[in-house]
């Protein structure tokens, strides 16, 4: 990980007394007591949660194609 967010206000309760928690990336609030961490989950815009799943592409279907290459000679 590269840099540690830092959250300027405590997320259950809104005070901005918060301190670092245990060197671990984690954050106590002192007005609730709550410890909590942050953590980056990525990068650009939101895709649609109720986005219709993409269509599968039709698969080729398990036709009896004739396998081409070499072919016996009978
Ligand atoms: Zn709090």
């Amino acid at each position: 990980m590269t840099e540690r967010a830092v959250p300027f206000y405590c997320p259950y309760c809104g005070d901005e007394d918060l301190e670092p928690y245990e060197n671990d990336g984690g954050w106590h609030c002192r007005a609730c007591t709550r410890a909590f961490r942050l953590r980056f989950v990525g990068l650009g815009a939101l895709s649609a949660p109720a986005a219709p799943a993409a269509p599968a592409a039709p698969a080729a279907p398990a036709a009896p194609a004739h396998h081409g290459g070499r072919e016996g000679s009978a």
